[in-house]
């Protein structure tokens, strides 16, 4: 496949359908940031060679930085049963904050087009069946703030259905020495159920009361309803404030023992998505 139109990208990089409508927008785009790379594979994932340019030296980017090798998972999840697999995240340590955030990237955290775009903030330029494909990426209004926030009290994990190739590339801007997300796990990482995929936290390795998922998708963390904060799927509205408002509601989950009684009578999408 190449990747000719919006519709083809958005199966590069979507998770399935987003059950919950967008907000809006408006702000000026920053300094545009080019990121050559890399020759790719579409399932098969191979990143090599990346080169770098950047036009703003108030940033810094660590071509050596590589994502901690996670293992490939392939099964289909049934509920909630627990899993005999190995976990995608490895131990905890001393040193491990108590609650896992899980962190979608498409539409959560920044907005990506194959077509320029007057916000983009970034374009990744990667190799897709031998052909060069730029991507036009706008960043979510607050989102660094966001990330230096959430890394400070949880061990975040960037939990997307994306294909790497693409999304390595736009974390390698956004997190360059994987100080703000420290785990990355991609398409080959998520559970398929008839072409939709989805986010089964018990992969994880983490106790469920423990952990939180964000995403602008609801149909991807199905299986654990109970663990996710929705967010409202983002395109272009720079008046948007849903990470902020979404840090109000993590200030809260810390001081629980079990996110999901809170989260169950916040959002109730367990009741939502049976009816
Ligand atoms: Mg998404």
């Amino acid at each position: 496949m190449e990747i000719d139109n919006q519709e083809q990208f958005n199966l590069v990089k979507s998770a399935g359908c987003d059950l919950i409508t967008s907000a809006r927008f408006s702000e000026a785009s920053q300094t545009v940031y080019q990121i050559q790379t890399c020759k790719n594979i579409p399932c098969g994932i191979n990143c090599e060679n990346v080169e770098v340019e950047i036009e703003d030296d108030s940033q810094t980017m660590d071509t050596e930085t590589e994502p901690e090798d996670i293992p490939s998972q392939s099964f289909v999840a049934e509920e909630q049963q627990p899993l005999s697999i190995k976990p995608l995240l490895p131990m905890k340590t001393r040193r491990t904050h108590r609650q896992t955030l899980v962190l979608d990237l498409d539409e959560t955290l920044v907005h990506s087009e194959i077509k320029p775009f007057s916000t983009a903030n970034l374009i990744v330029n990667i190799f897709y069946q031998d052909r060069p494909c730029s991507i036009y990426v706008s960043f979510r209004p607050g989102l660094f703030r966001f990330l230096e926030a959430v890394s400070q009290r949880f061990e975040v994990v960037l939990f997307t259905a994306s294909h790497k190739c693409y999304a390595e590339q736009v974390l390698k801007f956004i997190d360059p020495d994987m100080k703000l997300m420290k785990y990355r796990l991609y398409r080959e990482n998520c559970a398929e159920s008839n072409g939709v995929f989805l986010k089964d936290l018990r992969m994880l390795g983490r106790d469920l009361r423990e952990v939180i998922i964000v995403d602008n998708s609801v149909q991807a963390f199905s299986l654990q309803p109970d663990n996710g904060i929705p967010i409202s799927s983002w395109y272009n509205d720079m008046m948007d404030r849903e990470l902020y408002r979404t840090v109000e509601i993590l200030d809260e989950l810390q001081r629980v023992g079990d996110v999901r009684e809170v989260l169950h009578q916040k959002f109730n999408i367990s009741n939502n998505l049976i009816n």
